[in-house]
This record gives structure tokens, C-alpha cells and sequence, in this order.
């Protein structure tokens, strides 16, 4: 039998409800394989031993509940939802030793499933990255090759699935940090539908982008951990009333009625060759399979960079201005006025990537460039969206590639944040139109690296979504073991 921590949530449900093992010892093998890897990969900023075991604890005394989803599953949030009693950094300087009063809806929700919470994971700073490499704590790195980066901005959240810490991870993605670090990484990663999943307690980056959703090493699983936290809470207003489907029982559709639209936009550009031979290779098994692919044509998709990072960085602008050193976090009181306070904790309690989107969104939104940036960006958006619903007027499905190069050494972009933009062309324009995606891996590059291929839906189809993820996934070949 494998190692407990190496089962998929689902096989691990399985064994605690029929007892072959009990949560504390799923939690033991946890554990175990995060003291042998986090050393190599360090995808947590904080590591919740003591709590989980005393948690797994009061479950086993309990006993195994069928009506809880997750009962006894070890899961991973990242460090951008709130947490009661645990530090929440949003991988900031500006909020180290930050204790939240209150919780994220997703963690309430996760633990009344009977969800066990691990830790909290590594991220770029605010989620603003690709890499994970503007976190201010610590470097993440790539369980297949350790001088690689994870992707991001939900790099821990990835690395700690792929290395097989935990088979559930939560993340969030404005732009692609749950599908990007997915791809990279080489696991399952589902953006849900803007406003499937609450935002309620969750550190706000591009409100009108947002989205938290799961990370596994299957489909299925994350169907489960999406079904633990999905649907309306009073607490959010852009949680939405559309009514929940059954996330759990997924069958795959006949190939033979599927036809996915392949955008020109996304496809036609440059790939690196070992990226480029893996997706070539996905098409040839998709069409084998008998499903249809048609070629079409997203016009706006390629000023999707310039209008997410006008929209973006004026949303996080407005969203990080509370971080003033008064009411959270870091206070550097500078020459002791209130003016130099401000300027002192926001100077020294931001890095250096939060500083520049703070910058760029302040003057997008400053009056007499409102109009030639802002307002523009949000009707180039619109149009965004409209290509989005013609695509999917005439296909089930879209199918994307997720990067455009694999899993990239460190340092590489850090000091050309244009090109790191640039590298997020596939993933922006889903959560400008506000559907749901699924990025799953599609085998294994000649460089010894994952890639992902997503498949995008109109908004609230999640169900139809992850059920087309299953079907790929038994089209696609199924990644080996980790080398770690
Ligand atoms: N890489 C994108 C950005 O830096 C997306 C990040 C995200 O989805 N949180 O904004």
C-alpha cells in the first residue's frame, strides 16, 4: 500500500471512513513528509502541528462523519486567509505577526467539513506575482527541480500538492496563481466562476478579479474540496445565489460531443520547445479521443495584459491603501508626525514589486488619466468578455495553454517585471471575463518538467467543467512520483 500521505483526498476519505486508518495517523504520515521535504521546498509560511494534532485528536474521539466532507483530510490554506489564532502575512512584511479577530468563510467552512488545517502556504506578496518569488519570507521551490521556481502567486499552495505534503490545497487566482503554480507544478488547479466560492476574510488584492479556489493532484478532489466551501454567504455580497450542482459525482462526457475552441491568440505564439512538444502531443491524444477542435479567433485577447494590469493594480491601489502602519500590521514611525509614519510603514512594510502596483494603480486611477487608463481598460474588458461568449457559443469548452515555458530558474524575471507580465497571457483573460478554468498537467516536458493545459467554461458551469477535466484526464498521461 502507498504511504498515506501519497493517497489522492478521495482514497484517503475512503480509508477514514471505513477506518483502515484513523485522521491522527493520516496526519502522522502528513507530517512525516513535511519534515523530510519542507527543508527542500519550504512551501509554508506557518505550520500548524500543534493545532492539527490536537484537532485530528477531537475528530478520531468522535469518529469517522460521512456527512463531512473532508472529515479528518489535512489541507493547506494560503497565508491570504484570515485565520483565528493562527498569523495571517499575506506574505507581507507589513502584516508579520498579524492575528486576524475573525476567519476567512473558506477556512469556517473547510474545518465544519472536518477538514484538518496544516499550515499556511508561501505566496508572492499580496498575490502579486507568477513565481512566488516576491514573497517577503521565504524562497519556494519546484519539487521537480529544486532550482526552479513554483510558479505563482499560489507557489506553496502547488509545491506542497506536487510534493505530496497534502492532497488539498486551497489558493486564490485574480490572474492565474491557481493554475499558473498548477502547471508548473504539475497538479490540478480550479479557478472557480467569480463569486462561486466567498471572499469574506480573504486579504483583498483585485476585488473585481478574485477568486479562491482548490489545488489536488486529481480532478475529482478538487470537485470535493470545491463542494466543501462553494456557495452564497451572507457575508460577501458578490457571493453568488446561482444554485450549487453535485460536485462529487463526476462522470466524464462522450467524447464524441465535445468540441473544444482552440483561441489562434493563445495558441499561435512562442512556446518553449519541450513545452511546445507536450501540448502538440495533448492535441494529437484529444483528437484521437474523438473529441473536436475548433480554431477560432478571441480578437482582444492580446491587450489582455495591458488592460488586467491597469485594472489590477487600481483595484490593489485602493485595496492596500488601509495599510497605513495605524490600524494593521508593521508601524514605522519615521520622524514621528502622522505624514512620515505613513510613508515610513508603507516604504519599509512593502517589497518592492506591492510598491510598483500601488504606484501604477494610483496614477491610473488620478484624475486626467482616468479616462485613458481606467476606462478604458474596463471597456477593453467588456470586450474581453463578449469574445469569451462568442467563443463559447460555438465550442463547450475553451482550451488554453497555461505557460508558455515551463517552470523557469530563479531570478530570471525579477528585474523585467514587463516580460513576467507578458508570461500571464494565458491565465488573465479568464478572470477578466469572470468564467471558470481548470488547469491540469498534460505529461511531462523533455526538461523533466510538468505542463498544463486548461479548459475554460462559461460562469457557474463548474460541474460540466470538472467532468471535461476528467475525461482529459484519463486522455493525458499521469505524472510520475516527484524526484524529492
Ligand atoms: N501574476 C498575476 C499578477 O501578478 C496574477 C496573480 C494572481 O492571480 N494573484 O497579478
Amino acid at each position: 500500500m502507498k504511504n498515506l500521505n501519497e493517497l489522492s483526498l478521495l482514497q484517503a476519505r475512503e480509508g477514514l471512513l471505513a477506518k483502515s486508518f484513523t485522521a491522527s495517523e493520516l496526519l502522522e504520515a502528513t507530517f512525516k513528509r513535511m519534515d523530510q521535504v519542507e527543508p527542500l521546498i519550504s512551501s509554508c509560511i506557518t505550520i500548524l502541528r500543534e493545532k492539527a494534532f490536537s484537532t485530528a485528536a477531537e475528530l478520531d474521539k468522535l469518529g469517522p462523519d460521512p456527512a463531512k466532507g473532508l472529515w479528518g483530510i489535512p489541507v493547506t490554506v494560503k497565508d491570504v486567509f484570515l485565520t483565528k489564532g493562527a498569523p495571517t502575512t499575506a506574505g507581507s512584511k507589513i502584516l508579520q505577526n498579524y492575528f486576524p479577530g475573525f476567519e476567512a468563510t473558506v477556512v469556517t467552512r473547510l474545518k465544519a467539513q472536518g477538514a484538518v488545517i496544516v499550515a499556511k502556504t508561501n505566496l508572492d506578496e499580496f498575490a502579486m506575482g507568477s513565481s512566488t518569488e516576491f514573497s517577503a519570507y521565504k524562497v519556494t521551490r519546484n519539487p521537480w527541480n529544486l532550482e526552479r521556481v513554483p510558479g505563482g502567486s499560489s507557489g506553496g499552495a502547488a509545491a506542497g500538492i506536487s510534493a505530496m505534503e497534502v492532497a488539498g490545497a486551497f489558493g486564490t487566482d485574480t490572474g492565474g496563481s491557481i493554475r499558473q503554480p498548477a502547471a508548473l507544478c504539475g497538479c490540478v488547479g480550479l479557478k472557480p466562476t467569480y463569486g462561486r466560492v466567498s471572499r469574506y476574510g480573504i486579504v483583498a488584492y483585485g476585488s473585481s478579479l478574485d477568486q479562491a479556489g482548490p489545488l489536488a493532484r486529481s480532478v475529482k478532489d478538487c470537485g470535493a474540496l470545491l463542494a466543501a466551501v462553494a456557495g452564497p454567504d451572507g457575508k460577501d455580497s458578490t457571493s453568488s445565489q446561482i444554485p450549487l450542482e453535485d460536485y462529487l459525482n463526476l462522470s466524464p462526457p462522450d467524447p464524441k460531443k465535445i468540441t473544444l475552441a482552440l483561441p489562434r491568440e493563445l495558441w499561435e505564439g512562442k512556446f518553449d520547445p519541450s513545452v511546445k512538444e507536450v501540448l502538440d502531443s495533448a492535441l494529437q491524444k484529444i483528437e484521437e479521443a474523438g473529441i473536436g477542435l475548433k480554431k477560432i479567433n478571441m480578437k482582444h485577447l492580446p491587450y489582455s495584459v495591458a488592460t488586467y494590469y491597469i485594472l489590477a493594480a487600481a483595484e490593489a491601489s485602493t485595496n492596500l491603501a488601509r495599510y497605513d502602519g495605524v490600524r494593521y500590521g508593521v508601524r514605522d514611525p519615521g520622524d514621528g508626525d502622522l505624514l512620515s509614519l505613513y510613508k515610513s510603514s508603507r516604504t519599509h512594510g512593502f517589497g518592492k514589486e506591492t510598491r510598483r502596483r500601488i504606484l501604477l494603480g494610483t496614477f491610473a486611477l488620478s484624475s486626467g488619466y482616468y479616462d485613458a487608463y481606467y476606462k478604458k481598460a474596463a471597456q477593453v474588458r467588456r470586450l474581453i468578455g463578449e469574445d469569451f461568449n462568442e467563443a463559447l457559443g460555438q465550442a463547450d469548452f475553451i482550451l488554453a495553454p497555461v505557460s508558455s515555458i515551463s517552470a523557469w530558474p530563479f531570478g530570471s524575471f525579477t528585474e523585467d517585471p514587463l516580460t513576467q507580465y507578458q508570461l500571464d497571457i494565458m491565465t488573465l483573460p479568464l478572470n477578466l471575463y469572470g468564467g471558470a478554468g481548470l488547469s491540469l498537467p498534460a505529461g511531462l516536458g523533455g526538461d523533466g518538467l510538468p505542463v498544463g493545459i486548461q479548459v475554460t467554461s462559461r460562469p457557474f458551469k463548474e460541474k460540466s467543467l470538472l467532468e471535461m477535466g476528467t475525461l482529459l484526464e484519463e486522455i493525458f498521461p499521469s505524472l510520475p512520483h516527484p524526484p524529492i
